[in-house]
């Protein structure tokens, strides 16, 4: 088949990939649309030590199993059952997991993939594919609401107005939450202005320190500092970006204005599929392009640029 590889070095596109064969317990899924997130482009400048195919956010039809000829999208951390963290009820911390296309396991940029049956959620009727492709963001969006218990009455500082910010943004306002979203890019924050989201640029944006609730979704490692400037003591910082880095960043502020940091990933794809079928978001402005799986290695080009939220991939 066709497929996105990353071989350490290079990202191209493979027209003789092996077929995957599914094992016991997972399931053929012919990709029919992917997308491309900050994590891909991390990997492929060789940031996470994968190689093998790219991509992990994908709908796509199961070729076999309880769900064969169904749209679905699937959770991307495939477990073992039996270690610890999974007996205590959270899998996406197996010991032993595989990711789809990020750790040991090849990915969403392909015309085919496996992944164990009990990771597929169906994809109702009334979702397109346009709108299913971001159920896995969508759900590491969810995941803030699990992690914090989010109440109208918090004020609430978003930072980054990219891929992941725009769904936490959305995620925020169906909760009830009317964050200021911080960001760099005019025309991304004027999609938010048009939600009635109060925004700024990060060099304007007054740092007052009285924040009750500061989600980081720079993409950057200097994301953890600037949640600092906002937060107010006893305050809660949630981090969404894997290369947050304290390089030169003083941390006594944490214990002088006791702030509680929580780092956040994966989330619930079930219920990321059921906010997409009530049809509140509206996720169009948010695709910057399209590309077919031949052109793969420009369409993670194009989600490089700074102008690109998110780009979508063709097989
Ligand atoms: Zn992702
Ligand atoms: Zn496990």
């Amino acid at each position: 088949m066709k497929a996105c590889v990353f071989d350490g070095r290079d990202v191209s596109v493979n027209p003789a990939y092996p077929d995957p064969v599914p094992p016991p317990g997972e399931v053929l899924v012919r990709v029919r649309l992917a997308g491309v997130c900050q994590t891909d482009l991390e990997i492929a400048r060789g940031y996470m030590g994968f190689r093998g195919v790219l991509g992990h956010e994908f709908v796509g039809t199961a070729l076999g199993g309880r769900h064969e000829g169904r749209r679905v999208v699937g959770g991307i951390n495939c477990v073992c059952g039996r270690c610890d963290m999974c007996l205590a009820d959270v899998p996406t911390h197996c010991r032993w997991r595989t990711t789809l296309g990020i750790d040991g396991r090849d990915g969403a940029f392909a015309e085919r993939l496996v992944l164990p049956e009990a990771n597929l959620v169906p994809v109702p009727d009334e979702v397109s594919d346009r709108a299913a492709v971001f159920a896995e963001p969508l759900a590491a969006a969810l995941e803030i609401g699990r992690q914090v218990a989010l109440n109208p009455d918090m004020e609430t500082v978003l930072l980054g107005d990219g891929r992941l910010g725009q769904l936490v943004a959305r995620v925020l306002v169906a909760a009830g939450l009317r964050p200021m979203v911080v960001g760099k890019a005019p025309e991304k924050l004027a999609i938010l202005e048009a939600m009635g989201l109060t925004t700024a640029l990060a060099a304007d944006a007054p740092r007052e320190a009285a924040t009750d609730l500061v989600i980081e979704c720079t993409g950057t490692a200097e994301g953890l500092g600037m949640a600092l400037e906002f937060v107010r003591p006893r305050g809660t910082i949630v981090l969404k970006s894997t290369v947050a880095d304290t390089a030169g960043l003083d941390l006594a502020p944490l214990v002088v204005n006791e702030v509680t940091v929580i780092g956040s990933r994966c989330g619930p794809m079930d219920e990321a599929v059921e906010l997409l079928a009530a049809g509140q978001l509206d996720l169009e402005p948010l695709v910057t392009a399209t590309y077919l799986l031949d052109e793969a290695p420009r369409a993670l080009a194009a989600a490089a640029e700074p102008g690109a939220i998110k780009v979508l991939v063709e097989p």
